[in-house]
């Protein structure tokens, strides 16, 4: 294996998320938040002890480019005189053709950028660090790993809408996310959940965005999101699926534009516009306001019924992963999902699951549940290292 250091870097409208990789250990990680407005910088090294991070206040960043800039000659003082091998982004859209993550050239940018309408708020912004980087430094390796390439096994039948038939051709299907979070589970499954790794699992990546993901042999071949990441489960504050005649009728009625229709389903709704109370789970969980409850048994329905769907998609359930900061935390969910799935054979382990597993259904159920944790950014590093290592053969 090469030596040295990847920097994985995950770049937002307003932050820049940043680890430090020697291998698969993290030597540093920390994030830019307030990119335009007030920006500052937290870091931790790998054992979680905060870090002085470079103050910002001279230059303030506008963008997350110049943030990586401003950010630089910092991460590479933080080497500890070991080579900087390449930067690894994540890249939300790879558009119908990348199905892998793919090493960065002038072409390939130009590829990614016209894939920009199809996730705006996203593409653009993951997109900006790696233009700067190739500029301000043109030697140094770069690697796009997309959200949308573990799904690209999905079958055509699940790819589509039923719309006039040309519209596939022209990028309107169904892509999926959280890709990489699907991609890690299925790869440490051989490990962790031998049972599952060959068999029909669907895994529940439930943050504050969320999704679920069919794997049939650790591949996708269904997922919940679909040509945007607004699609399926209700999340922190986006609606998940609704009749796009609501949207029809919001903006003949209520004269809604584009923004407005924007500003409601991206960030008004799902936990937050039902519970009007906060679009964080934890949040939620501690309130008395029993919209907020009602909001937590709305997620708990539609996770169950979403994994109804995908269970009927694969042909049976083996078994059901949760991840993410809900899936990874919250128990007393994880056991109202069960619960509701019971019919697929999910028979919870109360105790194993309070201890959060890793398997936490009973001995001999039909189905089995387990808690994995989801590493986004380990596979992002993994990646970059393996192309590396790849294109140097
Ligand atoms: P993520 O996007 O994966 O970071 O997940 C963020 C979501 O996980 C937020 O809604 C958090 O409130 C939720 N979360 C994190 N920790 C807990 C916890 N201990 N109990 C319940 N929800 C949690």
């Amino acid at each position: 294996m090469t030596a040295g250091v990847v920097v994985v870097l995950n770049a937002g409208s307003s932050s820049l998320k940043f680890s430090l990789y020697e291998g698969d250990a993290v030597l540093l990680s920390g994030q830019v938040d307030g990119i335009g407005v007030r920006p500052g910088v937290t870091a931790r090294d790998g054992a979680g002890t905060k870090l002085t991070a470079p103050d910002l206040a001279a230059g303030p960043p506008g963008t997350p480019a110049e943030a990586l800039l401003a950010l630089l000659p910092w991460l590479r003082e933080h080497l500890g005189g070991r080579p900087l091998l390449a930067l690894g982004h994540r890249v939300v859209h790879g558009g119908p053709n990348h199905d892998r993550p793919c090493l960065v050239t002038a072409a390939l940018l130009d590829d990614l950028a016209a894939l920009s309408p199809l996730a705006p708020l996203h593409q653009p912004h993951n997109l900006s660090p790696i233009h700067a980087a190739m500029e301000r430094t043109p030697g140094l390796p770069q690697v796009a790993c997309f959200d949308t390439a573990f799904h690209r096994t999905i079958p055509e039948v699940a790819q589509v809408y039923a719309l006039p038939f040309e519209m596939a051709a022209r990028g309107i299907r169904r892509y999926g996310f959280h890709g990489l979070s699907y991609e890690y589970i299925a790869s440490v499954l051989p490990e962790v959940a031998p049972g599952l790794a060959t068999g029909r699992v669907v895994v529940a990546h439930l943050g504050n965005g969320a999704s679920l993901c069919a794997l049939q042999g650790g591949r996708s071949v269904a997922t919940t999101m679909g040509f945007s990441a607004l699609d399926g489960l209700p999340m922190g504050t986006r609606c998940g699926e609704i009749d796009p005649a609501v949207v029809l009728h919001l903006m003949r009625e209520d004269g809604l534009d584009i923004a407005g229709v924007e500003a409601l389903l991206y960030r008004r709704s799902g936990l937050l516009g039902l519970s009007g109370v906060s679009s964080d789970f934890r949040d939620l969980l501690a309130s008395e306001d029993p919209r907020a409850r009602f909001a937590i048994k709305v997620f708990v329905y539609r996770v169950a019924r979403g994994i109804g769907s995908l269970a009927a998609a694969l042909g049976g359930l083996d078994g059901i992963v949760f991840t993410a900061g809900i899936g990874e935390n919250a128990a007393s969910i994880r056991a109202a999902i069960c619960e509701a799935c019971s019919w697929l054979g999910v028979e919870l382990d109360a105790v194993a699951n309070a201890a959060t597993g890793p398997v936490i259904s009973r001995a001999g159920s039909r189905a089995a549940a387990y808690v994995i944790p989801t590493d986004e950014n380990l596979m992002i590093a993994r990646h970059t290292r393996a192309l590396l290592a790849d294109t140097a053969e």
